[in-house]
């Protein structure tokens, strides 16, 4: 049995920067457990560290300053200088502008493939940290306040004890399932269809997100010059455009996006992902927390997913780090209640905020295209919300 202060269950983006953060503190003791073997420096995917591209919030750049990672991020990464939302065949539109915003960058996009590479020399680099890849987690258990986790690697059964057991392995979550915290699951009947592209017209660090009769495109400047697509359609849509032959795909791409971007051509293959909101009904119990997509899965309308858990997880290791401080058990349920409780407002905010953009564009009513044509218009006009729409773009409210 292998004894730890925090074991985390699951090393995706959100695994990987609680460690880092929680390591902070000299002398705590992580294990990292992860199912998918190590990303390797000459490429690759695992589950969460794949093709996809994150948009970054300045929150979360804010985050990655402080644990002296930023600027190798930053070489990897893409400023959004603009951001525009307008409507297939609508003429209102919002624009948002980081000199406008007095801000350096509205966000920075990262492939996640190479944030995973980034965090995992980082955690690997890090003598408190034990990263225990092709390992997956069996079961789990209390026994003498302690948390008891056993799992299997290729060499046979681990056992490993901690105060805190942080499971943070995704919206399917069996530790959440094994915590017997019950989960509210609604279905957008929608897929997210992620590919790169790149266009003729240079991309000049603007991010759009266009939504054409039920459906939204969202294409996101990349450091390689191309740009990240990701377009939400109907499960059967999305199939039909992973199936698509190129020229058929990037001809429907130019059809819903106007001539205005010149010839299309495709970088990637689109890979499919299907889109649910996953909310668990509770965070935390006594020595255990659910984190990131294990407590809440959301819409990538909004790209605000990861900013959001970034968010949580900086709270989740000043909590373990205060109770450390004053001598007292990182896995007492009365901090992780309060640490619950201080991450409620911001979470209810960003997954009402995702959920209320998918409803109002998913809805194709011509009185209500108009309605919105107004809103956008309205809000292009008014500098006040524009700068409220910017903040919580930024993930600065
Ligand atoms: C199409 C798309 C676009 C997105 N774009 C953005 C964006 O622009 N901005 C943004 O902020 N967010 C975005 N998000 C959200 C973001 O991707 C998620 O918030 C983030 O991936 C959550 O990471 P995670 O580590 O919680 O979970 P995951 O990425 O699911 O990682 C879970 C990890 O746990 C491991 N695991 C699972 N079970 C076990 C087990 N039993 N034992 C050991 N290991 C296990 C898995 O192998 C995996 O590595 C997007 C999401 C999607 C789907």
């Amino acid at each position: 049995m292998t004894e730890y202060d925090v074991v985390i269950v699951g090393g995706g983006m959100v695994g990987a920067t609680l460690a880092l953060m929680l390591a902070q503190r000299p002398g705590l003791r992580i294990a990292i457990v992860e199912a998918a073997a190590a990303p390797r420096a000459d490429g690759g995917f695992q589950p969460s560290f794949d093709g996809r591209s994150t948009a970054l919030s300045r929150s979360t750049a804010q985050a990655f300053v402080q644990l002296g990672l930023w600027s190798e991020i930053r070489r990897y990464s893409n400023p959004i200088g603009h951001i525009e939302v307008s409507e297939q065949g609508r003429w209102g539109r919002v624009r948002l502008d980081a000199a406008e915003e007095g801000v350096e960058a509205l966000g920075f996009v990262m492939e996640n493939a190479w944030l995973g590479r980034l965090l995992y020399g980082a955690c690997a680099a890090d003598a408190a940290i034990d990263w225990l890849s092709e390992c997956r987690v069996q079961s789990i258990d209390t026994a003498a306040g302690m948390q008891r986790v056993q799992a299997q690697d290729a060499q046979g059964e681990l056992l490993l004890q901690a105060r805190l057991l942080v499971a943070a392995d995704g919206a399917h979550s069996s530790l959440r399932a094994a915590m017997q915290v019950a989960s509210d699951t609604f279905d957008y009947t929608q897929c997210a269809v992620v590919c790169n592209v790149e266009s003729s017209e240079a991309h000049a660090d603007r991010a759009y997100e266009r939504f054409c009769h039920g459906e939204v495109l969202a294409l996101l400047p990349r450091v390689d010059a191309s740009r990240a697509l990701i377009w939400t359609a109907s499960p059967a849509r999305a199939r039909e455009l992973e199936r698509a032959q190129e020229g058929e795909f990037l001809r429907q791409l130019g059809q819903r996006l106007g001539p205005a971007w010149g010839r299309w051509r495709a970088r990637t293959a689109p890979v499919v992902y299907p889109l649910q909101r996953i909310i668990a009904r509770q965070q935390v119990q006594a020595g255990r927390v659910l984190l990131g997509n294990a407590a809440h899965f959301l819409h990538p309308v909004a790209g605000q997913g990861f900013n959001l858990c970034v968010r949580d997880a900086a709270a989740l290791a000043r909590t373990v780090h205060a109770q450390l401080e004053r001598g007292a058990d990182p896995g007492e349920v009365a901090s992780l209640r309060l640490y619950e409780q201080g991450r409620q407002r911001d979470q209810a905010m960003i997954t009402t905020f995702s959920d209320r953009l998918v409803r109002l564009f998913g809805v194709d009513h011509v009185l209500l295209s108009h309605l919105r044509s107004l809103g956008m218009s309205l809000f292009d006009l008014t500098p006040g919300s524009k700068t409220l729409l910017a903040r919580l773009s930024m993930g600065a409210l």
